[in-house]
């Protein structure tokens, strides 16, 4: 066992010189780590923090933000091994085909790679977050015994699937520090805790990363040079890193066109979008609750446009959830039952139940984080997010909620209204994923992205980004075991690279 090494203990001024250094030990930084431990490389994973929160580390998360309101940014992410997933919620669903796909009507969009070329490394990666078996849309057989689906009639709103990483042994998803701690210490990787990577030092030519300063919080300092890089600090600090790294590109690293830090996104969770009543009262426990299948996954139900729906109605992507129940107001009971009379259907039994969602962003270059002039405690300057919402945010997701209503009355199931006709209604019930995806966008284009497809910084050999940061468009699944198929891919990118 290779016991992790604290960094504070470190005689000052100390070199290492690893093939492959690694910044930040979240599930990125960790798994890219694993999958790499049976290599002759020598690796070295920098984590800033120990091996549980501490509010001196914490504060270095500390920032401003201004624009639609948003999560402070010390309090939407967890600085110490195994980043946020220490307080993840484990939802869990891979992105869909069309998320990767140039979509006319969403500027910006496009992935330089397909979802297929992920396939190989989605089962992989589910191991690492323990969702249980690879099931999601094809649920039809497990959950038939739970309850009866939701009948819907035909349109563009299908039943899909969520799995969550709660299968292990406890209600708790999977922590990676906690859980993949024991592996790392069995394996080659030299993990370095305490350890704050405080400026990436370019070669003069900006070719290639030559040093990493590295700094503790006790006064120590200590040098890192490395074959190669991967920047693995979410998708906030690694913008903060890249910008704040100015000695030899001046606008930061990879950042000549002015590209790092923008287009930041989230997925929106707006609570309460509509309320959606159940003619005959019986609705399946999987809609408003997770539930385990058998000694299966655990799952959850939620609806979803198809990718026919999206290209036909130009929307963006979106997973509309069933919340609590509510009572209807009179207004509401005389609705269903003029509906239920109208289709000549028993709503006697009739329940209404409040909808929420998870969306998908329009990418925004104005929706970005910058620098600013104040300092956190080992000197870096701390970020500020400019936060933005469109109104086509809004209006697009409202077609999606339409046809679902359509679809419900179609098969003469249900009904749905829908809550708020303004935006500023609606974004008062907004609360957001965490999620933080976008700030070094992929792209073939360096004009237009900070890594090509390869996640490898644009003209920079030996330096990449893993996480959602690289994601250029959204999508509506949580982000994190799909920013774990793409670090797996990154990893067999990297065995040939650095051999
Ligand atoms: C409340 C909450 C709920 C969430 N729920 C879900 C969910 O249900 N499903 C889902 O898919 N996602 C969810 N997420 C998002 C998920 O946590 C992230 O997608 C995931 O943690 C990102 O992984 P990462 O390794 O890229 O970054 P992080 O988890 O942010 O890890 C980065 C690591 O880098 C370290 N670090 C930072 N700066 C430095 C530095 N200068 N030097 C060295 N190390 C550094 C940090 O300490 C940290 O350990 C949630 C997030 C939050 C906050």
């Amino acid at each position: 066992m290779t016991a992790p090494i604290d960094a504070r203990t470190l005689p000052s001024g100390t070199v290492l010189t690893p093939d492959l250094a690694i910044i930040g030990g979240g599930p990125a930084g960790i798994s890219l780590a694993l999958a790499l431990a049976n290599t002759k490389l020598n690796i070295l994973l920098l984590e800033s923090g120990g091996e549980n929160f501490d509010p001196a580390n914490q504060k270095m998360y500390a920032g401003d933000a201004d624009g639609v309101h948003y999560t402070a940014l010390d309090a939407g992410r967890l600085r110490f091994l195994g980043g946020s997933t220490n307080h993840w919620g484990g939802w869990c669903r891979p992105l869909d085909a069309i998320d990767f796909e140039k979509r006319d009507w969403i500027p910006h969009s496009g992935w330089p790679m397909s979802r297929k070329s992920l396939e190989g490394y989605y089962q992989h990666a589910q191991k690492l977050v323990e969702a249980g078996p690879w099931i999601y849309d094809k649920a039809d057989a497990i959950i038939a015994a739970k309850g009866e689906l939701l009948p819907l009639g035909d349109g563009g709103i299908y039943t899909s699937w969520f799995q969550f990483s709660k299968t292990r042994d406890s209600d708790l998803p999977t922590y990676f520090g906690h859980r993949y701690e024991d592996d790392l210490k069995r394996s080659r990787v030299k993990v370095l805790l305490n350890a704050n990577v405080t400026g990436i030092r370019l070669a003069p030519d900006a070719k290639r990363v030559e040093r990493l300063d590295g700094a503790t919080l006790n006064g120590k300092s200590f040098t890192v040079k490395p074959r190669f890089t991967v920047l693995a600090c979410g998708g906030m600090e690694n913008v903060r890193l890249l910008l704040a790294s100015n000695d030899v590109m001046t606008a930061g690293i990879g950042n000549q066109n002015d590209l790092v830090g923008r287009f930041f996104g989230d997925n929106p969770t707006p609570r309460d979008v509509g309320t959606m009543v159940v003619f005959s009262g019986a609705l399946a426990p999987y809609y408003n609750n997770t539930m385990q299948m058998g000694d299966g996954p655990v799952m959850r139900a939620t609806f979803s446009p198809t990718g026919d729906f999206c290209r036909a109605k130009k929307v963006a992507g979106s997973l509309t959830t069933v919340e609590q129940p509510v009572e209807l107001d009179e207004t509401g009971k005389a609705a269903v039952i003029t509906t239920a009379l109208a289709l000549g259907v028993d709503a006697s039994s009739a329940k209404a139940y409040s909808i929420g969602c998870g969306m998908e962003l329009l990418p925004d270059p104005d929706r970005r984080l910058t620098l600013t002039g104040e300092k956190d405690a080992l000197g870096l300057p701390r970020l500020k997010l400019h936060m933005t919402m469109a109104e086509a945010d809004f209006t697009l997701y409202r077609k999606t909620l339409q046809e679902l209503g359509r679809q419900l009355l179609a098969s003469k199931t249900g009904m749905l209204r829908l809550n708020f006709d303004k935006r500023e209604e609606w974004s008062k019930t907004m609360d957001w994923g965490n999620h933080h995806l976008g700030t070094t966008r992929m792209h073939a284009d360096p004009g237009q992205g900070v890594v090509d497809a390869n996640q490898m910084v644009h003209g920079i050999g030996n330096l990449y980004v893993a996480g959602s940061s690289v994601f250029p468009t959204y999508g509506s699944s949580n982000p994190t075991l799909n920013l774990l198929a793409l670090t797996l891919r990154l990893a067999d990118h990297l065995k040939k690279a650095t051999a």
